[in-house]
């Protein structure tokens, strides 16, 4: 059997979760990235993109299991597919298993049908917060609100989901390192959404969800999940915005229905969070609010004009100080491609210096998409905003990992938006990670093809 994903901490995974199913069963490993070429175990877990030109060397196998299923390519070329067609000429019996979080294709709907590789669905989960895919600065639990529900009344004809337990207005959104967590939606929309660039919460008018209805999806939660609930991410936009007197029912609630609760974390921006005090927010953290992701996106000031992100570098910093000071964690995002062409290093520099004032435990790069309806998008259409050559993009990347140096941070580049999906922690694993993107630079790593890419 062999298990195909695309990032390194996919492989890892697997083999984590193998040996902890199956302790005495040989697993063997195919990656570059882990050096390793594990060969002739009954269970092999490899990396496409060291595997996908290699299926002769593999040799017959009975069944290929596929992480993140979506990526493989809906028409007859791709690493996946090529690999796929080498196995099924080596063993036409082979059966291929995908797994998935985000089984529709903008384009061309369901990735399952008849004529498809993958052609029968064996089995959907759900869990707090799935069918929720990685990508984006999250994804989604799209769907339509069932009749008879309190919240559909109040809110009117917004497009909303009740999904176990799980009541949502519109299209949410959770950062990928919260697939696993319980999404509430406290905040509707983003109380800022000038950002230039983001298309997220178009449509929605910023609101905050009255208390009573915020506390009984709670409540929902707490009986449909219990102990399961680990992790809870609240959203939308940036729910640091509301007042203290909203946070602290809602964070003593979601302490007193999951006992194994062990996060609760939010987006924030730099604004909301200088606007309060010290105590405020010294008191959510006592609370259980650890974890805040922030997107600066640049440090260059000039492209945060541009942008529209409402603050700038230093009110970045002064707000990364006030966070760390009250005890909270931050995961900052910044975002390849901000500064266009023109601004390409100032902007590559610049977010590198602000990432090590800032000083995250997490940190992550994602590359600019330029979404039709954007006002970035209006302005590439008519010339004024020129976006970086995929190399170009990379050589930001390369300067954010060069010159970045935050204490110690765990650094992620594998979202769904990126060429190249790397991460490691920095400034330990620089060398490796630098090494990766020079490789890519050269030609020895494929960049992900452009159809994969999405938020
Ligand atoms: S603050 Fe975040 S959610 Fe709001 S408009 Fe900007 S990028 Fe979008």
């Amino acid at each position: 059997m062999l298990v195909l994903a695309h990032v390194r901490e996919l492989l890892e995974q697997a083999a984590d979760k193998l040996r902890a199913v199956a302790p005495d069963l040989p697993v063997g490993l195919y990656s570059a990235g882990l050096k390793r070429r594990d060969l002739g175990y009954p269970v092999t877990i490899a990396g496409i993109q060291s595997v996908y030109q290699r299926g002769c060397d593999v040799g017959a196998v009975d069944l290929v299991i596929v992480d993140e299923a979506h990526l493989i390519a809906p028409d007859c070329e791709g690493m996946y597919r090529t690999f796929l067609a080498d196995m099924q000429q080596i063993n036409p019996q082979v059966r291929v298993i995908g797994l998935t979080a985000t089984p529709f294709r903008m384009k061309s709907g369901s990735i399952c049908s008849p004529d498809n590789i993958l052609n029968e669905i064996c089995y959907e989960v759900g869990v707090p917060g799935v069918r929720c895919g990685a990508q984006g600065w999250g994804t989604v639990l799209p769907g339509v609100w069932e009749p008879g529900l309190r919240l559909a009344d109040v809110l009117g004809a917004d497009r909303s989901t009740y999904n176990q337990g799980m009541r949502y207005v519109g299209t949410v959104y959770r950062p990928p390192s919260e697939a696993n967590s319980y999404l509430l939606q406290a905040t509707i929309g983003c109380s800022w959404n000038h950002c230039t660039y983001c298309a997220t919460y178009e449509g929605k008018q910023f609101r905050v969800r009255p208390l009573d209805e915020t506390l009984e999806d709670i409540a929902i939660a707490g009986r449909e999940f219990g102990a399961r609930v680990r992790k809870v991410f609240v959203m939308d936009g940036d729910a640091l915005v509301m007042e203290l007197g909203l946070w602290e029912p809602i964070l003593e609630a979601l302490r007193a229905t999951f006992p194994n609760l062990r996060r609760v974390s939010c987006y924030a921006t730099a604004m909301n969070l200088l606007a309060k005090t010290p105590e405020e927010l010294r008191r959510l953290r006592e609370l259980g609010l650890e974890l805040l992701y922030i997107g600066p996106e640049s440090g260059d000031d000039v492209t945060l004009k541009r942008i529209a992100k409402g603050a700038n570098s230093a009110d970045h910093v002064e707000a990364a100080a006030k966070a760390r000071r009250a005890g909270m964690k931050q995961s900052l995002i910044f975002l390849l491609g901000a500064g266009g062409v023109e601004r390409s290093m100032e902007h590559a520099t610049a977010s590198a210096r602000l990432a090590t004032a800032m000083d995250p435990t997490f940190l992550s790069a994602l590359t600019l998409m330029l979404i039709p309806s954007t006002p970035i998008h209006k302005l590439a259409q008519t010339g004024r905003f020129q976006m970086p050559s995929v190399e170009d993009l990379l050589r930001e990347l390369r300067i954010l990992v060069d010159e970045a140096n935050p204490s110690d941070a765990i650094f992620r580049c594998n979202h769904a938006s990126n060429y190249l999906p790397i991460g490691g922690r920095l400034p330990r694993d620089r060398e490796a990670i630098l090494q990766q993107i020079d490789a890519a630079l050269s030609g020895e790593v494929p960049f992900r093809e452009e159809w994969s890419r999405g938020l």
